[in-house]
C-alpha cells in the first residue's frame, strides 16, 4: 500500500469481508459491523459528517467488547486502526469532501489537460462510454456527466495529458 491507497476504502474493504463472514448469533456483530459498514459507504460515497468519525469508534468498542467469538472482536480492528495512523484521511472525506488518494469515485474525476494534450484521440477511442470528444488540433474534453471513471483514458493517453483531480 501506498499513497495510492485510500485509507477509509481500506477499511470499507475489510468490513465487507466480516460482515458477509459474520454467523449472526450475536448482535453486536451481526447488527453492529453492518452499521459500521453503512457509515464508510456514506463517507466514501461523499456524504459523510464529522460525527461519523466518533460513531465508527464508538460501535468498534462496543462490538470488541460484546462479541461472542474472534470474527467479532476482530471485525473493527482495520476501522480503528486506520483511524489512529491515518485520521486525517477520514476527516478530509467528511469535512472536506476530498479522498486524498483519489480513489473514491464520488469525489474525484479525470481531467484533460489542455496544455499536454495533442489530439491524438486515442483516449476517446478507447472510452467504454464515449464521454470524450475533441477535434484535430483542438484539446480533448472530458464530458462528466457521460464519464464512469473507470480511468482507461488515463492508461492509454501517451502523452499523459490525462490527470485525476482529487
Ligand atoms: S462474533 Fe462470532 S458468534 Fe457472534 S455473530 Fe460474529 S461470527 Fe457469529
Ligand atoms: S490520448 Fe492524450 S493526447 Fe491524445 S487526445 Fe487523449 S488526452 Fe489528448
Ligand atoms: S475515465 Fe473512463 S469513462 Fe471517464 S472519460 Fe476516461 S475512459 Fe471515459
Amino acid at each position: 500500500m501506498d499513497e495510492d491507497n485510500c485509507m477509509v476504502d481500506i477499511a470499507k474493504f475489510f468490513l465487507e469481508f466480516t460482515v458477509d463472514e459474520s454467523c449472526g448469533k450475536c448482535p453486536p456483530c451481526r447488527i453492529g459491523t453492518k452499521r459500521m459498514l453503512e457509515i464508510l459507504e456514506r463517507i466514501t460515497g461523499g456524504k459523510g459528517e464529522e460525527e461519523d468519525i466518533e460513531k465508527l469508534e464508538t460501535l468498534a468498542k462496543n462490538i470488541i467488547s460484546s462479541s461472542l467469538c474472534g470474527l467479532g472482536q476482530s471485525a473493527p480492528q482495520p476501522v480503528l486502526s486506520t483511524l489512529k495512523y491515518f485520521r486525517d484521511e477520514y476527516i478530509a472525506h467528511v469535512r472536506d469532501k476530498k479522498c486524498p488518494a483519489g480513489v473514491c469515485k464520488s469525489m474525484m474525476s479525470y481531467v484533460i489537460s489542455a496544455d499536454l494534450c495533442k489530439s491524438c484521440g486515442i483516449c476517446a477511442r478507447h472510452c467504454p462510454v464515449g464521454a470524450i470528444s475533441g477535434e484535430k488540433k483542438v484539446p480533448y474534453v472530458i464530458d462528466q456527466e457521460k464519464c464512469i471513471k473507470c480511468g482507461v483514458c488515463m492508461e492509454k493517453c501517451p502523452f499523459k495529458a490525462i490527470f485525476k483531480n482529487a
